[in-house]
């Protein structure tokens, strides 16, 4: 599993398919906008108020860890995006909670 952005095909625990459809994680490009939107506002907000840094050092300095945040924030999107689709199952996880304490 090389490379930031790949991903398993199936979870390895509860053999969740991953790729239920081509281009499902085409809509994670969207939760992944409001993500950085949030981080951006976010992050200048506590540059400017907190460290009182002007508008253009702020908006620079979030950029440049901008970057940096690119692939975790686009992950946290798949993450999101999956959950609206797949619902939490309470009865695989106990099932799987078993099996690790089995094991
Ligand atoms: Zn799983």
């Amino acid at each position: 599993m090389q490379g930031v952005y790949n991903m398993y095909p199936n979870c390895p625990k509860c053999n969740q398919d991953f790729e239920m459809e081509p281009g499902f994680y085409w809509g994670a490009m969207y939760v992944g906008y409001g993500l950085y939107c949030f981080y951006m506002l976010g992050t200048i907000a506590v540059l400017i108020f907190g460290f009182g840094l002007t508008v253009n050092q702020s908006f620079g300095t979030a950029l440049a860890i901008g970057v940096i945040m690119v692939p975790v924030i686009a992950r946290l999107a798949r993450v999101q995006w999956i959950n609206i689709a797949v619902r939490y199952n309470k009865r695989i996880a106990d099932k799987i909670a078993a099996q690790d304490e089995a094991s």
